[in-house]
Formats: C-alpha cells, sequence, structure tokens
C-alpha cells in the first residue's frame, strides 16, 4: 500500500510537501497558542514537519499517519534529529477513516482533504478524534483569482473550476458546516515557488541518476513543462491556506 511513485520521486527532499515554508509553518503553531503536552493527530502527515516541530517548539504530544512508506519514514528520522522521537509517532497507512484511540485537542488535515472525500467529510473525520473545545485544522486550496475559464483551472492541475472555492466562499462554507474559523495562515507565491520549484531539482537529479527508469520520460516531459505551467497557471490562480475551525 502506498501513493503513486512518481509523487515519491518528485518530493523525496521535501520536508513540507505544501505551499507552506517554514516559518509559515512556525506562525500557525504559534497562533494557535498550542499548550506543552497537547494532543496532536495528523491524517496525510507527509514527511512530518508539523508534528516535529511543533513538538519541538510547543511541547506537543502526537500521531501523523500517512499512505507513503517513504514520507513516514523520513518523519521518523526528522523526529529523531530533532529529539522528538519519544513525543511523535508515524504510523504507516491509509487514513481514511482513521479515528484516534485517546481523543487529541488538534486534529488536522493539511492538503489531503480526499481522506474523508472532500472538505465536508474530512472535517467530519477529524472532529471523530477530537476533545469538546479542540481545534479541527485543514489545509485547503482556493481561488485567489477565479479562472476564467475551464482550461485555466485544468492548468493549476484542478479537474474544474468547481473543484475550488474563493476564499471568502470558502471561509463561509466552514461555517455551513456547523464551525467557527478561529484562525487561518495563508501560502503566498513565495510559498508556492518553495513547493512547486523544488519538485524541479529534484527531478533533474533523479534523471541524471536513473536515465533508464521506467518513469523518466514522464519525469523529463514535466521538468520540462513544470517551470512554465506553474508561472502561469498555480502561481496566479491558486491560494492555499490553514483553517483552524471550532465546533459551534
Ligand atoms: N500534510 C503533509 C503532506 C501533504 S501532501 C504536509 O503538509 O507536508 C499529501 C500527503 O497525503 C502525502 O504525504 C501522501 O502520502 C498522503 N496521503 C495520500 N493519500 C493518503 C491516504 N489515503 N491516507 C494517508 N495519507 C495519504
Amino acid at each position: 500500500m502506498d501513493i503513486p511513485r512518481i509523487f515519491t520521486i518528485t518530493e523525496s527532499a521535501h520536508r513540507i510537501h505544501n505551499p507552506f515554508t517554514p516559518e509559515k509553518l512556525a506562525t500557525l503553531g504559534a497562533a494557535l497558542r498550542l499548550a506543552a503536552g497537547a494532543r496532536v493527530l495528523d491524517l496525510g502527515s507527509g514527511s512530518g514537519e508539523m508534528l516535529c516541530t511543533w513538538a519541538r517548539d510547543h511541547g506537543v504530544t502526537g500521531t501523523g499517519v500517512d499512505l507513503s512508506r517513504l514520507f513516514s519514514e523520513q518523519a521518523r528520522l526528522r523526529a529523531e534529529e530533532l529529539g522528538v522521537a519519544d513525543r511523535v509517532r508515524f504510523v504507516h497507512g491509509d487514513a481514511a477513516g482513521y479515528v484516534a484511540e485517546e481523543k487529541v485537542d488538534v486534529a488536522a488535515c493539511l492538503g489531503a482533504t480526499w481522506i474523508g472525500g472532500d472538505v465536508a467529510g474530512t472535517v467530519e473525520l477529524l472532529a471523530r478524534s477530537l476533545v469538546a473545545g479542540g481545534i479541527v485544522l485543514v489545509g485547503e486550496p482556493y481561488w485567489r483569482q477565479l479562472p476564467p475559464t475551464e482550461e485555466v483551472a485544468q492548468g493549476c492541475l484542478a479537474h474544474a473550476i468547481s473543484d475550488f472555492l474563493v476564499l471568502p466562499d470558502l471561509l463561509a462554507s466552514f461555517g455551513h458546516l456547523g464551525y467557527d474559523v478561529v484562525e487561518m495562515v495563508l501560502a503566498d507565491q513565495d510559498g508556492w515557488d518553495r513547493y512547486e520549484a523544488a519538485k524541479w531539482l529534484t527531478m533533474r537529479r533523479w534523471l541524471d541518476a536513473n536515465p533508464g527508469d521506467e518513469l523518466a520520460e514522464e519525469v523529463r516531459a514535466k521538468l520540462a513543462s513544470e517551470p512554465a505551467r506553474h508561472a502561469a497557471y498555480t502561481r496566479e490562480y491558486l491560494g492555499w491556506g490553514v483553517f483552524a475551525l471550532m465546533a459551534r
């Protein structure tokens, strides 16, 4: 059980698999006013940077669940590197339907809301692990600018304009689910560059090392087209943010 190999090739060197920079992740951790010992669940935890740095900086404890064997292993190594391996644990597996045995203070899913089917389903799933008065964290794209055509949305690697909302509508949608939005931290275009452009050097180095791989042609094509695609579409049209929610 694992994610498609193309992602572990293009994002093997990423610590954060979304348009947040380390600074944004730190801003979010501070914004949430986390207490030492607070319990955090992270579904789709990737390489574990959120849990590991928040354990180091705020003394939280936590569990991350991720379908990528490589990212889960990188998360464990990062926990050791930061000296927090006794406070965070990383489970390799499918997070769909995952509910914590012991309820948590913060339940998060950053950039993987397909785990619960959609945003609403993921909020519902996270809420099942949460103490009363706990915080749900959702990391999700929104339209910075509404795409003028479906082709532009597809240029952002969305299926359709209807995949995402503009920011005011996304914020209002959480209200319709019965939640107060109590904090948010938004990525910016420089953060998108860190997420997207970091893949390019990784792809180039991987191609140099793996010229005969069955995915070499696909990676070569991606490396050739991604910089211009990113500049024309994702960078201009797509926003991304993490939204902190508390049930009304
Ligand atoms: N939250 C992390 C990773 C976001 S990328 C970060 O912000 O850095 C999306 C992650 O979801 C990847 O790590 C991928 O391996 C994971 N993923 C995809 N499908 C999943 C599933 N069904 N269950 C658990 N993790 C999943």
